[in-house]
């Protein structure tokens, strides 16, 4: 069926002040929870596999730290590669530009767990959304930091203003269970000198990140920063520069939602970062950051609705970077 295009532009995409967001929130709700059970969860480790697919909350936190949610927007759940927005945003912090050295910053068109191009491109990672760019950013912070676990709960306790975030051990223990793909991606990179630290290090530093819990909320305060020019209202600190923030923008839009992240673009128009837990945090630059979460994913191991849920949330508001 050929898709109705909106006709309804908001004039100053800046100014959301005639939004009722509110009710777009309820609209997108509405329609969701009439799609309950589309996708699969993912059912590499248990502790994913057994989410039912009747969770759907989502999250906005304006720029002034208003918050407008619904449905289970309260609700942790595994952040899995979401968390590589924050693990970029601290390696960029300790080694600023020289991290480029290492990572690439274009699009791969392949999974976000693909070896492929790792060899012919000797062991330079695409971008740091891939998990071949986000265990060479964890070793980056490794090599950084003092204490590299701490840091990672405080940065993410600090941005989202929880105290409660934390590793689930239990998933940590079953990534790495069932990580070989990772481990052998580590492996091959630390063949070509781009990881330096011991490799199960760094392994575990990435289990860790990706076993994180945080809830709708916690998430879209995570990256307000990246809404308000590198800003964080929840701290009251600068994180990054103005144009930093833009750059890790820009990040998200090309390689943010793995070989999906052009259908993104063209569908939704605003920076994404998703995590195959189903959650998916965007930033609509300047004017809010949100985050959406409903476990079943689509086959390129994006949220089934909360793709949908931001797709509407486009249209409705009219906001996009576009
Ligand atoms: N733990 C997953 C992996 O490393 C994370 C994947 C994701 O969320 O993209 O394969």
């Amino acid at each position: 069926m050929r898709e109705r295009l909106q006709n309804k532009p908001v004039q100053n995409q800046f100014d959301i002040s005639g939004l009722d967001l509110p009710a777009i929130l309820a609209t997108i709700e509405q329609e969701v929870r009439a799609r309950f059970g589309e996708g699969e969860v993912a059912d590499y480790i248990d502790a994913l596999a057994k989410v039912p697919l009747d969770r759907f909350g989502m999250a906005l936190v304006l720029r002034d730290g208003t918050i407008h949610e619904i449905g289970d927007s309260r609700d942790p759940f595994s952040i899995q590669s979401i968390s590589k927005v924050h693990t970029l945003t601290m390696a960029l912090d300790a080694v600023g530009e020289a991290l480029w050295e290492r990572v690439d910053r274009e699009p791969s068109g392949d999974p976000f767990n693909s070896l492929l191009q790792l060899e012919y491109e000797k062991g330079i990672p695409r971008n740091p959304f891939m998990n071949a760019g986000a265990l060479v950013v964890a070793d980056v912070i490794l090599s950084n930091y003092a204490k590299p676990e701490e840091a990672l709960l405080e940065f993410m306790r600090a941005r989202s203003g929880s105290a409660d975030v934390g590793g689930d051990d239990v998933v940590a223990k079953s990534e790495r269970e069932s990580g070989f793909r990772n481990i052998a991606t580590a492996n091959f990179i630390r063949s070509y000198g781009n990881i330096v630290n011991d490799v199960d290090a760094v392994l575990d530093f990435y289990f860790l990140q990706c076993s994180l819990g945080m809830n709708c909320v916690d998430l879209a305060r995570s990256v307000q920063f990246l809404s308000h020019s590198g800003f964080c209202d929840v701290s009251g600190k600068r994180v990054v520069s103005w144009e930093l923030a833009t750059r890790i923008n820009s990040l998200m839009m090309t390689a943010g939602t793995y070989d999906a992240a052009g259908d993104f673009a063209f569908y939704v128009g605003l920076p994404a970062k998703s995590g195959v837990g189903g959650g998916i945090v965007a930033v609509v630059p300047h004017v809010m950051s949100l985050c959406v979460w409903y476990p079943g994913l689509d086959e390129k191991g994006n949220s089934m609705l909360g793709r949908y849920a931001l797709h509407r949330f486009a249209q409705l508001t009219g906001l996009s970077v576009f």
